[in-house]
């Protein structure tokens, strides 16, 4: 039976002595946000993102010139993270090995920052316990042109399959197109206990309302559908966390909300970098959110 966990404490708001260079150059062309004000949007949510982004393998979108000029998708270590970047040493496929990064404090989110970082994406798992995954998540990724309460019913429809489950699950808008619902788990299952699982849910989905969902990655076959992305739950594997910046127009940001909150949105990016002010006053309404100590249903 789930068990609503006590969200832990906020991280503390510390002192950050990351210099950022640049503070002026424009990173968001058409809205007009510098490096400065992303810097800014992050040293100010950080006590609200730590919970979900500290000790956990990243990779990060990087646009040292701006999200209009070339991004890269950067999972290892360059070396030239500086001292409040970490490291985490994971075993790839072919048996080699390869360094993770990781941060544990403000610090770290903005020495990303001032590499040129704009978006953070997580492992389900935590770098002390990297084969064994704490959530999972069911990433909806509707099809082009597909109106976006399409996806808030998707969203509401896996919530309520996961609840017959026994499942407690979240909401966050990605900040692009569609919705992510977010399962915490207790740490115990293996990757493949996972991906069989989410694979099986997703299925087991698309097969009951075959108008509506896929499984399967294949754009053809999405037509006017939603893709239930379950791969995010594979080892290595990462996902957008709560409350990252998004290489997109506007500087949208991803957004826990609440289940009740999703039926009046628009879109999945109703918020941007410049209200940091608004997400901490909301995030006391948030208490809770991506929290819950449970885990999957023995089948
Ligand atoms: P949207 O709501 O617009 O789909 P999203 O964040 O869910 O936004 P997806 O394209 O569905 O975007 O990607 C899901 C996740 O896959 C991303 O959040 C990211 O962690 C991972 N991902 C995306 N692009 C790459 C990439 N080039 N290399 C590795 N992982 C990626
Ligand atoms: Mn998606
Ligand atoms: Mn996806």
């Amino acid at each position: 039976k789930a068990v609503k966990a006590e969200q832990p404490e906020a991280a503390p708001v510390a002192e950050i002595d990351v210099k950022i260079s640049s503070r002026e150059r424009v990173i968001f062309p058409d809205s007009g946000e510098t490096k400065g004000d992303l810097a800014d949007y992050y040293a100010a949510i950080s006590p609200l993102m730590l919970p979900f982004a500290a000790n956990r393998p990243i990779s990060l979108v990087r646009c040292p010139q701006g999200r209009a000029k070339k991004c890269f998708f950067q999972k290892h270590d360059s070396g030239t993270f500086g001292d409040y970047v970490h490291h985490v040493p994971i075993t790839e496929k072919d048996g080699g090995t390869e360094d993770y990064l990781y941060v544990d404090d403000a610090g770290g989110l903005l020495a990303c920052v001032q590499m040129g970082t704009i978006e953070f994406h997580g492992w389900g798992a935590k770098a002390e316990a990297v084969e064994q995954p704490d959530r999972m998540i069911f990433d909806l990724d509707p099809d082009e042109g597909l109106d976006f309460e399409h996806c808030v019913r998707g969203a509401q429809d896996i919530r309520a399959r996961l609840a017959d489950l026994g499942l407690v699950s979240f909401a966050m808008l990605s900040g692009g197109k569609g919705v992510h619902v977010v399962v915490p788990l207790r740490r115990g299952e293996s990757w493949d206990t996972h991906k069989d699982f989410s694979r099986r849910f997703a299925e087991a989905l698309s097969l009951a309302e075959p108008d509506r969902y896929v499984a399967t990655m294949s754009k053809a076959k999405r037509k006017g559908r939603i893709f239930i992305d379950w791969l995010r739950n594979q080892r290595g594997a990462t996902a957008v966390l709560p409350y990252s910046a998004r290489a997109r127009a506007g500087a949208p940001v991803a957004v826990p909300i609440d289940w009740d909150e999703l039926d009046d949105l628009e879109n999945a990016h109703p918020y941007s970098i410049k209200d940091a002010d608004t997400l901490l006053n909301r995030a006391r309404d948030l208490r809770g959110w991506g929290f819950a100590d449970q885990a999957l249903p023995a089948v």
